[in-house]
């Protein structure tokens, strides 16, 4: 029985980017985490299927889908059960390459991207020491000739060992020659060279071990060089392109949490009337079902709004309130639901071959990255209510 009630528009990604999904069971993820190890197989898959270059233009190569097409892929890929964290990155990044990259950045980069040639997959915007703060950041791109030397330290840089490209926000003005914090900032499309010669290059990286078993670093920058031409639209805007691409990476993630919301929704009603205790089902318990029903409304409201806003995004309209609110509600609804399909489970739900443990981890993410929730509540009591900026 299909509980999505908008699970007929777009069926027919729904229906292929499924049909992938079945290839990658549960054995399969259980085996990485067990192994700590990144999905290559799974995103190879999805990058040969075109997926990853949904939001690439035609005239690249790409798939030229509209946000709200591209945000059914990242959650069909969650609602199968698995985890769009591995290579969702490619999609949120390129909207900074379609926006403000330059032409010849485009056809240099675009057409490789959309056939796969290259990857995509990285975003070292957050500092240990500035962290929610980016306006901050310390990272430094100092001009010399006709490159960029950049010196400084990102952290939760995540999927570098799977990414040919890396976008970097770095300061080209230092902080005390600009009026505001957020000015002298820039972007770079950094070619990353091979792992062998980082040292060489002046790039380090160390792993951090973290609870989703997402491949992240640490990366540290000693005058390493990128030329002058990878810069992305004008000096000291880096802020701005950053700030661009927000609304559609939290429309994308609010797509991703309702995948994830009517997994664990599939999982706990199908527990639910199966597990008998007391000589009946326990969902014909009310305090078993009530939760469940809860969660699946506060699911489907959510998704309502991701739908919202992902219409804006495409026309073309201001959305920043609609995204903002998709992002939080979907994430809050999928956490909900998680906790409901924990429970509901009762101690199986901790047994990780039940995958439920492993997708509560996941998708409590979403709580803290991109964005936290608090970001997103300041977000609308400013910009929305209209009440004095609290940071
Ligand atoms: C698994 C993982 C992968 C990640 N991948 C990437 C990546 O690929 N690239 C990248 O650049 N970053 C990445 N991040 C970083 C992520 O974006 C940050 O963790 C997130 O933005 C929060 O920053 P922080 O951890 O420094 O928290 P902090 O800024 O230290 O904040 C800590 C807490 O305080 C709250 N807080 C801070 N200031 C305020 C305020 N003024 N008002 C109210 N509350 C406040 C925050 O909401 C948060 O809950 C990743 C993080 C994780 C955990």
């Amino acid at each position: 029985m299909e509980i999505n009630p908008q699970a007929g528009r777009h069926a027919e990604i729904r229906a292929a980017v499924r049909e992938l999904c079945r290839g990658f069971d549960s054995a399969y993820w259980q085996k990485l985490e067990a192994e700590r190890a990144y999905p290559e197989a799974f995103v190879a898959a999805l990058t040969r299927a075109g997926w990853l270059a949904a939001l690439i233009p035609e005239a690249y190569g790409g798939g030229g889908l509209s946000l709200e097409e591209a945000s059914v892929v990242l959650e069909e890929i969650n609602r199968s059960g698995a985890n769009s964290g591995a290579c969702h990155a490619q999609m949120y990044i390129m909207g900074a390459l379609l926006r403000h990259g330059s032409e010849a950045q485009k056809q240099r980069y675009l057409p490789a991207l959309a056939r796969g040639e290259l990857r995509l997959q990285s975003f070292a915007v957050t500092e240990p020491s500035t962290g929610t703060d980016t306006a901050s950041t310390r990272t430094l791109a100092t001009r010399e000739g006709d490159r960029y030397l950049i010196s400084g330290q990102k952290v939760w840089t995540s999927r570098l060992e799977h990414t040919d490209l890396m976008l970097l926000l770095a300061r080209t003005t230092p902080r005390e020659q600009v009026a505001k914090r957020g000015q002298g900032l820039s972007i770079f499309l950094v070619e990353l060279p091979p792992a062998s010669q980082w040292a060489e290059a002046g790039l380090a990286a160390r792993p951090i071990r973290n609870m989703v078993g997402h491949e992240t670093f640490e990366v540290f920058f000693d005058r390493f060089a990128v030329p002058a031409e990878n810069l992305v639209g004008a000096e000291g805007q880096g802020l701005r392109c950053i700030l661009d691409g927000m609304n559609a990476e939290r429309i994308l993630i609010a797509a991703e949490c309702v995948g994830d919301g009517f997994w664990f929704l599939d999982r706990a009603r199908a527990y639910a009337s199966e597990r008998r205790v007391f000589d009946r089902p326990i969902g014909q318990n009310q305090g078993v079902q009530f939760p469940i029903a809860r969660a699946y409304a506060n699911l489907l409201a959510a998704d309502l709004m991701r739908y919202d806003a992902a219409a804006r995004f495409d026309r073309a309209q201001a959305c920043g309130p609609a995204a903002n609110l998709a992002k939080l509600l979907a994430a809050d609804a999928s956490w909900e639901a998680a906790n409901v399909c924990l429970q509901t489970h009762g101690g199986f739900g901790f047994a990780a071959e039940f995958d439920i443990e492993r997708k509560f981890r996941e998708t409590r993410l979403y709580q803290v990255a991109p964005v936290s929730t608090n970001l997103i509540l300041a977000h609308l009591a400013e910009h929305v209510l209209g009440l004095p900026r609290s940071y």
